[in-house]
């Protein structure tokens, strides 16, 4: 029985995690939750899955909770707790849903504790990618959660590596796929959380619409499987059913369906290397109908674009772009800026930030830090 560890407990993933874990006992023991500050929630969590280890970052919400722990669960507060329960003796696999950059030292603590690593939180490894090939010597390994890496982990087992030719990413395209630039200059964050085939957290809503969702998801993928950004494309598909692609060099492509539901993929990466039944629902493709595919359009949509330089470039630019990006989506929830004001952020930031070089985890945080006041920068000026 496998001991798991659920950071970000109360978020979107942390709790179809739970799910998983509620309809597949089997699957394995909850070992640790890890929250920000949600901590009605996560009592209501330790309360009945009995974790020996719960951690919350928020000092004040720790307080409320403390009283009210199951007798024999240790409570740790601050923002190590999440990387302090990823490193536990006891968990054998980490699921990472913490939202945004805070994932990042805990997939690394993750990894150096030789853990499997359940991998939702994309901002970590685009941050963290040249710490990882390191990190993974202790014997840890990642196994992918985000639906696309997942289609592409399952479709790589296909064929061998050398004869991958393509990664192809599919995209819903997000509520304002046809939205013209016009109607774009006046959309807010409430239009944006609106999402049509996806139900996920704040952040992650955002950068569906934004499509800097796609443009993380175009760096985690060249990251995770090791192929450069010339040899990822993305594709729109509505319908979020075609997960994603493989273009193998014989001209097949492999592809991955399901229902558009987080919970098959939590699935996957917990059974994995096996597969198991699951209760999540059957794909009905006749009832789904039609499946359409058309290429973005990077003149709307330019965090695509901006994504392949930040690739390109491959040391302060992927964190750039997601530290950037972190700091105008804030901005726009509290309608602060525009839509287009997100992207002009995001390409200032990554245009002023100096040239340098990766080595450590105190250069990402480094980085991190310089990238949002490059952002404030540019927000202040427009506003
Ligand atoms: P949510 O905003 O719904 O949840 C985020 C979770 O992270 C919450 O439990 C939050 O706690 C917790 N958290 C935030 N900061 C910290 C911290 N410093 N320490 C510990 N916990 C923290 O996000 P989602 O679940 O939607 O997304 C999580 C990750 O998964 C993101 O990286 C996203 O891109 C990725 N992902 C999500 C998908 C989805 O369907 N939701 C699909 C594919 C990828 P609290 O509630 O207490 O604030
Ligand atoms: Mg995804």
């Amino acid at each position: 029985m496998k001991t798991i560890a659920v950071l970000g407990s109360t978020g979107s993933i942390g709790r179809q995690t739970l799910d998983v874990l509620r309809a597949h006992p089997e699957l394995g023991r909850v070992g640790a939750l890890a929250a920000h500050g949600n901590a009605e929630l996560l009592l209501a969590q330790a309360r009945e899955f009995h974790p020996a280890f719960v951690g919350i970052a928020d000092e004040a919400a720790a307080a409320a909770l403390r009283p009210y722990l199951p007798a024999g669960t240790r409570l740790a507060v601050g923002n190590e707790a999440a990387s302090e329960a990823a490193a536990l003796p006891e968990v054998d696999t980490v699921v990472n849903g913490v939202s945004g950059f805070a994932g990042t030292e805990p997939l690394l603590a993750a990894l150096a504790a030789g853990k499997t690593v359940a991998l939702a939180n994309k901002e970590s490894i685009v941050c963290a990618h040249k710490l990882v090939d390191e990190a993974l010597r202790h014997g840890g390994r990642i196994v992918p959660v985000d639906s696309e890496q997942s289609a592409i982990f399952q479709c790589l087992s296909g064929g061998s590596y050398g004869e991958v030719a393509r990664l192809w990413l599919t995209a819903s395209g997000g509520p304002f796929r046809t939205f013209s630039k016009e109607q774009l200059r006046t959309v807010t964050a409430a239009d944006a959380l609106r999402h049509p085939t996806w139900n996920m957290g704040a952040k992650i809503t955002i950068d569906s619409a934004t499509l800097f969702n796609k443009g993380l998801e175009i760096m985690e993928a060249s990251y995770l499987f090791g192929i450069d950004g010339a040899r990822i494309s993305v594709l729109v598909h509505p319908e979020s059913i075609v997960h994603s692609m493989v273009e193998f060099c014989d001209a097949s492509v492999l592809a991955q369906l399901s229902r558009p539901d987080m919970r098959l993929a939590i699935h996957y990466a917990l059974t994995w290397p096996e597969r198991a039944p699951s209760t999540f629902g059957a794909l009905n493709l006749a009832e789904a109908g039609r499946l359409t595919f058309e290429a973005p359009d990077e003149e709307r949509f330019p965090s695509i674009p901006l994504a392949y330089a930040a690739l390109q470039e491959g040391e302060l630019l992927p964190i750039a772009y997601n530290a950037a990006n972190e700091a105008a989506v804030a901005r726009f929830r509290a309608g602060e800026i525009g839509f287009f004001d997100v992207f002009r952020t995001v390409e200032y930031a990554m245009a002023h930030m100096p040239h340098g070089t990766i080595r450590t985890f105190a250069d990402i945080l480094e980085t991190d830090r310089e990238a949002r006041s490059l952002a404030e920068k540019a927000m202040e000026k427009k506003s």
